[in-house]
């Protein structure tokens, strides 16, 4: 490998950090502003989590059809999806497609870490720094990192000691692993390891699943992709384009409730929540009532059909009670979308082990042992334990200001951001569905093109405006983080040991991150801000003024 740390640096209007759905439509939208921009992407190949997480039964949980790019009509008309939900084989395939057919390959570095990002005030620029030692200079810097893209594997005492192959399912090999025969233990029962459980019990000789904590999950009803399903849906894919913009989860084709939970009699709730579990998916079954995830009363009526539905399927009372979800009210920690993973339990080569109860204390030679004594061997582990979400991928990286400003400082308590766009502090660089924004809790392409675009939009501005800076107040940022701590106050959600408070990972500082007063409403609201020249950032000229 050449030594890059001599060579002169690279400038750049705008460095992007990230290669996958954001960081592509970020340069696809920037140089069509005529701007020299370049991403930089650590992986091989482009895609992001689409690139890194290719388990098997790895599958978007947001139908096709409204889980892919907008931006070009065309685009949408030509590309056929062929299944109800897209795989990730799929999804990598269209991520390369749009790549080839905008000529966005030219613009992105593989193989290439960035190991810092330091802004210089007086020169108005940052330098990113890479693994590698080269450097880029850039007026403006995006981050499109990912919310999960820095998997997790707990510190088990042992782990190198195991003398099987272990893996996670955000780092899988892409050549695939073929488990005929195997004895194989998955840890994590989060929307990974849902996922996977089914189709490793298939070729498993024995397969045992560690829970910690039971989640929802919902039947995806996933299928052929119908002509009657994407016909209607392309004849007018702009309408329903900006129909899902005026929703929360900026999803269309789902009716919003009217009515309150409790107003309808038990027969009728009923039938309503049966009706939605025949439909598949999670935003219709949320939809079912205005008030779910609001109401403690209303929601235990919607958590107790689905356990419900749990102990139908699984015949074994016990793996059935260990697997309906007690702890969390429906919905507030990530709903899973499965084919046939409670029916799976029902299989004779496939075990459930609480580890609530009896947590894991160690990796052995042959396999791992419960804090109880009890061992078990096994050929492969499959680590299914989830991300260091939302701040994971930033804080990986060393960003700072010439002035003396630290993320990792400035983010000790928590992620502090305007919203989820900007930091108070860090002028230039903006954040793509950062820590404050929908972001998780929306179609994250949708989320993701509102942020481009809003960002490109910023930085048009300023051009007119023979401006070149601009953050933040500390006062915005402020303002913004109590409201959208607010507004997750106002809901269930807090309710919930999940990664959308930082629960899974020790020691991380317990902060409700992402916003969940709707995407429609954030849209809004940044469209406001842009349109009144936006309101709690300070716009401003540097370059070339000297002190
Ligand atoms: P996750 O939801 O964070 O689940 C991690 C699982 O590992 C949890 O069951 C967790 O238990 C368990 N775990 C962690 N540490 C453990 C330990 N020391 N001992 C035992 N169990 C442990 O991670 P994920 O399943 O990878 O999903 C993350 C997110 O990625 C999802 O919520 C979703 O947003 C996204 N995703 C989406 C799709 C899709 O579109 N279909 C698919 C996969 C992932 P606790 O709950 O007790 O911590």
């Amino acid at each position: 490998m050449p030594d890059a740390s001599h060579a002169a640096p690279r400038h750049l209007d705008v460095a992007i950090v990230g290669g996958g759905l954001a960081g592509l439509y970020a340069i696809h939208r920037l140089r069509k502003m005529g701007l020299k921009v370049r991403a930089y992407e650590q992986g091989s190949g482009i895609g992001g989590t689409w690139f890194w997480n290719r388990y098997p039964g790895a599958r978007c949980d947001v139908e096709s059809l409204e889980y892919s790019y907008s931006f070009d009509e065309q685009l949408q008309q030509d590309w056929k999806w062929p299944e109800r939900y897209g795989t990730q084989p799929e999804i990598l395939r269209y991520i390369n497609h749009v790549a080839d057919r905008f000529d966005l390959r030219r613009d992105v570095q593989l193989n290439t870490r960035i190991r810092s990002a330091v802004f210089d005030d007086k020169a108005n620029e940052w330098t990113l720094t890479t693994k590698d030692g080269e450097t880029i200079k850039a007026r403006y810097c995006i981050m499109a990192a990912g919310n999960l893209s820095t998997p997790r594997v707990p510190d088990f005492k042992g782990i190198h000691d195991f003398k099987g192959k272990w893996y996670h399912t955000g780092l899988w090999p892409h050549e695939g692993v073929d488990f005929t025969g195997l004895r194989v233990g998955v840890i994590g029962t989060g929307s990974s390891g849902v996922q996977m459980i089914p189709i490793i019990a298939q070729q498993a000789k024995q397969l045992t699943v560690f829970q910690r904590t039971a989640n929802f999950s919902l039947p995806a009803r996933n299928g052929p992709m119908t002509p009657d399903r994407e016909g209607p849906h392309k004849a007018e894919y702009a309408q329903r384009r900006a129909a899902a913009m005026e929703t929360p989860f900026a999803i269309g084709g789902h009716p919003k409730p009217t009515k309150k939970t409790l107003e309808v009699p038990p027969e009728e709730r009923a039938r309503i929540y049966e009706e939605k579990w025949k439909q598949g998916g999670s935003i219709s079954y949320l939809y079912s009532f205005t008030d779910l995830l609001v109401s403690k009363e209303a929601n235990d009526t919607a958590s107790e059909f689905a356990r419900d539905k749990i102990r139908s399927i699984v015949k074994d009372k016990r793996t059935a009670e260990l697997l309906a979800p007690k702890d969390h009210p429906i919905g507030t920690k990530r709903l899973c979308l499965d084919t046939n993973y409670y029916e799976t339990y029902n299989r004779p080569n496939v075990a459930l082990v609480d580890v609530r109860s009896d947590p894991i204390k160690e990796l052995t030679p042959k396999g791992l042992r419960l804090e109880s004594g009890a061992e078990y061997e096994f050929d492969a582990i499959c680590f299914a334990t989830g991300f260091d979400a939302m701040t994971g991928a930033l804080n990986e990286i060393d960003i700072r200001t010439s002035g003396g400003a630290v993320l990792r400082k400035h983010w000790e308590g928590g992620p502090l951001t305007y919203l989820g766009l900007m930091v108070a502090g860090f002028p230039n660089m903006f954040i793509v569905t950062g820590p404050g924004s929908p972001s998780v809790k929306t179609q994250m392409i949708a989320s993701i093109e509102q942020h481009v675009d809003w960002i490109a939009d910023a930085i048009d501005h300023l051009g007119k405006h023979q401006l070149d800076r601009i953050e933040p107040t500390p006062r915005a940022e402020h303002d913004w983080v109590a409201h959208v701590n607010a507004v997750a106050d106002s809901t269930l959600y807090p309710l919930a040991n999940s990664w959308y408070v930082g629960a899974n990972i020790p020691g991380k500082p317990r902060v409700f991150m992402p916003y969940v007063g709707g995407f429609d409403r954030y849209k809004k609201r940044c469209d406001e801000i842009a349109a009144t020249g936006y309101e709690g950032f300070t716009l401003s000229q540097h370059t070339g003024v000297t002190a």
